[in-house]
């Protein structure tokens, strides 16, 4: 196990769960650096702090020991994007479960028994009340949800379709509902996702696997009272999705990407219909690190309503890792858990 340096810290993996983005590298829809510890969303006990880091993001003390979780990135805090907004495309940037082995550590993934944490990293510790399955998708699929519904800037009382009814999608239900937004429309091609949906906060689901696409568009339109919707979040990870929120969208109405995480994805909208109508459209790409703290607190004022933990479907141990990402491939579950300690 290395020794911190100065603000680094070493944790040991309590629980990594495998997110949609671990399959993409794994299968090769896109590249990563190899060497690389895949594994990103991650719960740990601290276990070795370096010289100067005694605190957490918020303030609060941070002693070897403590359970937490961290930022999906460290960044240098001064580059010109860290200073602008988007410390996640830092120019420094290193990612947890997407940086190459060969840079210098090689502990950066949470499909280990330990992971390294960098300087310019912010952790948080995870309150008592929340178990390690339902605070581990926080760093990755919720506080990228807390920045898409930021950045659209969604409000009370708005109407908005949320597509894909995956990990983020039901995160983004719960969250929409929290913020008075009504009704919560949901698509997806997947029944039993929608109906999971329904206990996340959802009013409304519509099955896309069950009608063509121009009845799609009329059913959204008719369930937001003709007018169409006021927001939509594409959290899907199919471009098909693009057109279908275009046509959907009220006059002046704002659309949010952030599921298209892989290359080669066109989007077959006419530009005419954007002007026309008046859109915004907007892409987002993971987070800030106050992201995740609001994600958090969240998730711990929010638990007795969601049925968070049922999430997290099944955990394996380190070992039977392959077994793990079949298991999250097949869909069986919406999220899968790996656990160094968990021996069976
Ligand atoms: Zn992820
Ligand atoms: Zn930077």
């Amino acid at each position: 196990m290395p020794t911190p340096e100065l603000g680094a810290a070493v944790c040991r993996v309590r629980l990594a769960t495998i997110c949609g983005s671990d399959l993409h590298t794994w299968r090769g829809r896109r590249q990563e650096p190899a060497p690389l510890v895949l594994g990103h969303e991650i719960v740990g006990e601290v276990v070795a702090l370096g010289e100067g880091l005694t605190a957490d993001a918020t303030g609060a003390p941070l002693c070897v020991g403590d359970r937490v979780t961290w930022s999906i990135m460290a960044c240098c805090g001064a580059c010109w994007n860290c200073t602008h907004g988007l410390p996640q495309k830092c120019a420094a940037l290193k990612k947890y479960g997407h940086t190459c082995c060969d840079d210098g550590v090689p502990l950066s993934g949470g499909y280990a028994e330990h992971v390294y944490l960098w300087p310019g990293t912010a952790i948080y510790r995870v309150p008592a009340a929340l178990p390690d399955e339902v605070a581990a998708p926080a760093n990755c699929a919720l506080a990228t949800v807390v920045n898409a519904f930021e950045t659209i800037e969604a409000a009370a009382g708005e109407r908005v379709l949320i597509q894909g009814a995956g990990m983020l999608g039901l995160y983004a239900a719960a969250w929409a509902k929290e913020l008075g937004m009504g009704p919560v429309i949901m698509c997806d091609v997947n029944a039993e996702r929608l109906a999971l949906a329904m206990r996340f906060g959802a009013d409304q689901v519509v099955d896309l696997s069950t009608m063509p696409a121009a009845d799609c568009v009329s059913a959204l339109r008719a369930l937001s009272g003709g007018r169409g919707v006021d927001v939509a979040i594409e959290v899907s990870g199919a471009s098909a999705a693009v057109p279908l929120a275009v046509e959907a969208l009220r006059i002046g109405g704002r659309y949010l990407v952030a599921g298209l995480v892989t290359p080669g994805n066109p989007l077959d909208i006419d530009g005419n219909t954007l002007t026309r109508k008046c859109l915004t459209l907007r892409g987002i790409h993971n987070y800030r690190p106050e992201h995740l703290g609001q994600a958090l607190r969240f998730l711990e004022t929010t638990a007795g309503r969601y049925p968070y933990a049922a999430l997290v479907g099944a955990v394996y141990p380190l070992e039977d890792l392959e077994a793990a990402f079949e298991t999250a491939e097949s869909g069986a579950y919406v999220r899968v858990g790996v656990a160094p300690g968990n021996n069976g």
